[in-house]
């Protein structure tokens, strides 16, 4: 299919109808000037130094100590990180977190990808993939056998959220959470490792991987880092564990990235913590899906109420209003990367609310499509 290439009409938002802060991407996402100015404050004695030596160690020491406290960590749990995203993180766990056998629920192109890693590597059994219908989520379907359950909080792709519990069986639950992660509630106790990187709701940088390991998984990675299977270093998630208790990584970090997620989960923990962070996706869903359900346009493509992402908002349009359109004249006024997820391919908007993004920015976007809307007819 040839891409579709609007033309963009004349059409000229009033500066009081935009949005302060025009980031509305999935990620890379809005950077707080608070973050850059911290970062830039300690760049003389920061940037450009060991990651081997306190300064930077320290800096890392904070990030564990930190999420551990966001995410009210239980006893036992560790923070892993390392670097190669959540992307890298995949293949780590198809090395070192799948004994045998994995379930999957797969109902995005992210859930997909890590469902294609277990199922290509010829150490593991074939993994089951349980699918459903885009826009929507599927169910576990728990039994003996399966020593890992992969969720995924939150599907990027299309606004999809689900609640994440433990099915009624033995295996560890791994949660996808890159998106999710800072701005979706989650109770530790039902997950075994809880996976992201820091460039969406930590408003950070890409690069970077972390885990919140429970015991299980802690023992897990030793156990299969001590058997005779083959792990390349970079994916060997006992390494990454060793490195991490050191406040480390195996090998060198993006320093800028450290330090703006350091300072964005300092934001969260000092405002009040996960309720301050999802409080403020909450209003911010709140504001989009019941904008789009008045509208008259255009309506959440997710169906199901409790499945619509308080993160990422999906919203399809009629078909006399042309979607990308409307991204066009938006990203004119400065206002960015609201089109939809590229394979998705429908007559849509994504909209990120990570916690960074003010609700009032998400009430103000609604006015200027509303104005843009207008303009068209
Ligand atoms: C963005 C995203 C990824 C990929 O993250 P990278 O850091 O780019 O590898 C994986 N899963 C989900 C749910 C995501 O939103």
């Amino acid at each position: 299919m040839i891409p579709h290439m609007p033309e963009t009409p004349e059409i000229t938002i009033p500066k009081e109808l935009l949005p302060r802060d025009g980031r509305f991407g999935a990620g890379p996402s809005k950077v707080r000037a608070e973050q850059m100015a911290a970062l830039v404050a300690d760049a003389p004695h920061y940037m450009g130094t060991s990651h081997r030596q306190a300064t930077v160690k320290n800096v890392v020491g904070e990030v564990r100590d930190g999420l551990a406290s966001l995410f009210t960590l239980p006893d036992g749990y560790e923070v892993l990180l390392g670097n190669g995203g959540s992307t890298c993180f995949w293949d780590a766990a198809t090395f070192g977190l799948i004994d045998q056998q994995s379930q999957h629920l797969s109902f995005g192109e992210f859930s997909s990808k890590f469902a294609s890693a277990a199922q290509e590597a010829p150490h593991l059994r074939e993994p089951e993939i349980i699918k459903s219908e885009t826009g929507t989520h599927p169910e576990l379907a728990p039994h003996d056998g399966i020593d890992l359950y992969a969720l995924t909080h939150n599907e990027t792709s299309t606004g999809v959220s689900m609640t994440i519990r433990r099915p009624n069986a033995e295996g560890l639950v791994a949660v996808d959470a890159t998106s999710a992660a800072g701005g979706l509630a989650v109770d530790a106790q039902e997950f075994d490792c809880y996976y992201f990187a820091p460039q969406k709701s930590f408003a950070s940088d890409g690069g970077l991987w972390l885990a919140l390991c429970s015991p299980a998984a802690v023992e897990r990675i030793e156990r299969i880092a001590a058997s005779d299977r083959w792990i390349p270093a970079f994916f060997d998630l006992k390494i990454a564990l060793d490195n991490s208790r050191l406040n480390q990584t195996y090998n060198t970090p993006a320093l800028a990235t450290i330090h703006l997620l350091n300072s964005q989960i300092k934001w969260m923990n000092e405002n009040g913590g996960m309720s301050f962070s999802t409080g403020r996706t909450g209003r911010s869903a709140e504001i989009l899906y019941s904008w789009a359900e008045a509208s008259g346009f255009a309506r959440p493509f997710v169906e199901r109420a409790d499945q619509r992402s308080h993160v990422i908002g999906t919203i399809d349009f009629i078909d006399e209003i042309d979607a990308a359109a409307i991204a066009a004249i938006l990203r004119a006024h400065g206002v960015v990367d609201t089109e939809p997820y590229r394979k998705l391919g429908r007559n849509q908007l994504r909209i990120a609310m990570f916690p960074s993004i003010d609700p009032e920015d998400i009430a103000l976007l609604c006015g200027a499509i509303t104005h843009i809307v207008g303009a068209l007819a």
